[in-house]
């Protein structure tokens, strides 16, 4: 099986194909939505292979996930809830964790004096909360109000320039009451405070569901960095960054690990940034392999693809 090739049906392998391919990695870094859960409901098989693959075989078993409206622990709640036998909650790997542990280990913040300013929902303060840091701003709208003058707004708000300096970092995260108002608090803080750190729960562009989409996290993002002049650092898949704290202290090697997802840019994107290898599963955005094969030259490609994660049971 060679990596950055054909994507392959696992299922068209031999056994002892499959059993060499079970043999090159130690570790299984797996996607949530679309790949082993939607929203509260486990996908068909998946607990049994996840529970077989750490149980059986002696994997270690992560689940990594860009959502960033809930907290690790209640990601893992939901894990254990739904059938996923994972050690601890340490086996989750979430975008409003990474941001937090990022912001204890960072020099530059510091709890006792710096809180952070939330473009986000409630789960990023939950988070940082959890990790001893004050935060404000998420889960609330703030808009004009009717007769009131962008002017007024920014004399009131931003009058004391001192303000800005106790604002250690600004975090960016899917947002339904994103706004004018909003950004311009981002921009002001971060514009004259350029020491501040600026970090985004992830890059996702668009959700899709059946009948609709809507705008994810990449577009309030863009919007906040054109106006600051600077890139925020993304601390979901695909960045290879949300693995460094497992790659530094030695429990995962990237080449002998295996990411399962749903999503070629995302997953498989993730995958090929850290050099690890790929599974691609059908019950998210591509149900079929001939799907996945279309998007050759466009989108990185998986080593191996699967219709459903409980397809792999089997083999196990
Ligand atoms: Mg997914």
């Amino acid at each position: 099986m060679s990596r950055g090739g054909e994507a392959i049906n696992l299922s068209d392998l031999s056994g002892e194909q499959v059993s060499e391919w079970l043999q090159s990695f130690d570790t299984v870094l797996c996607d949530g939505d679309g790949t082993i859960w939607q929203d509260d409901t486990a996908i068909e098989g998946a607990p049994d292979v996840l529970n077989a693959l750490q149980q059986r075989l002696g994997k270690a078993v992560y689940i990594i996930t860009n959502n960033g409206l809930k907290t690790r622990q209640e990601l893992f709640e939901r894990s254990q809830r739904l059938g996923f036998q994972l050690p601890s909650d340490r086996h989750i790997i979430s975008p409003t964790a990474a941001i937090a542990d990022y912001l204890v280990q960072s020099p530059e913040f510091d709890a006792k004096r710096h809180k952070v300013y939330v473009v986000g929902n409630a789960a990023i303060a939950r988070e940082l909360r959890r990790h001893g840091i004050d935060s404000y701003g998420a889960g609330e709208s703030e808009e004009l109000a009717p007769g009131d003058k962008w002017q007024d707004f920014a004399a009131r708000e931003f009058g004391n320039p001192k303000a800005a300096e106790n604002v250690g970092a600004v975090v960016v995260g899917w947002d339904e009451y994103f706004s004018y108002c909003k950004m311009a608090r981002a921009c002001h803080i971060l514009c004259s405070n350029p020491s501040s750190a600026f970090l985004v729960t992830n890059r996702d562009a668009v959700h899709k569901y059946p009948g609709f989409c809507i705008p994810g996290t990449a577009a309030f993002v863009a919007g906040i960095e054109a106006c600051a002049e600077r890139d925020a650092l993304e601390m979901g898949k695909p960045n290879p960054l949300v693995l460094e704290p497992l790659t530094k202290s030695g429990a995962l090697r990237t080449e002998r690990t295996l990411m399962i997802g749903d999503c070629l840019k995302i997953d498989v994107g993730f995958a090929s940034n850290c050099g690890m290898l790929s599974l691609l599963v059908g019950t998210g955005r591509y149900s079929s392999l001939s799907d996945v094969q279309r998007e050759k030259g466009k989108l990185p490609q998986p080593d191996v693809y699967l219709p459903r994660l409980g397809d792999l049971l089997p083999y196990l």
